[in-house]
């Protein structure tokens, strides 16, 4: 059973990492965005002869940080100096790091350069749903 504080903290941490994968779309543009039941990304690779060749559409996994809810609802990184030497007045909720994982995807075929990347991702409960794919990231 998810608590107040943390459909709250859940919220913000998809906020974040939305805004921060539509930053990386902008900065590093891919090539295409394949939905997210994709697993493979098959395509004529003009790389090796135009054969049709498959690419992982690879899961990244960004663990959340350790966060602090507090002062009706305020979701904030918890930062332990910060919070020794000015405590916020109501602390509604310490969130242990990687609570949360918010999923996307990206992929890039070796023979030609060809990129993917998912627009959006989606938060899952970090307890209940490990990483699934090689790459982990600290959010
Ligand atoms: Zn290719």
């Amino acid at each position: 059973m998810i608590s107040h504080a943390e459909r709250s903290a859940g919220r913000w941490w998809k906020a974040q990492r939305d805004a921060e994968l539509k930053r990386l779309n902008a900065e590093e543009p891919v090539n295409e965005h394949p939905p997210p039941y994709v697993r493979h990304i098959r395509h004529l690779c003009p790389g090796i002869a135009g054969r049709s060749v498959s690419f992982d559409y690879a899961e990244v996994y960004v663990t959340s940080p350790a966060l602090m809810v507090s002062n009706k609802l305020k979701v904030q990184v918890l930062d332990q100096e910060l919070a020794e030497n000015s405590p916020p007045r109501k602390v509604d909720a310490v969130i242990l790091a990687g609570r949360f994982g918010y999923v996307y995807r990206e992929g890039r075929c070796a023979g030609c350069g060809h990129t993917a990347r998912s627009l959006t991702g989606r938060v899952v409960d970090g307890i209940e749903r490990l990483p699934a794919g090689r790459k982990v990231v600290q959010g």
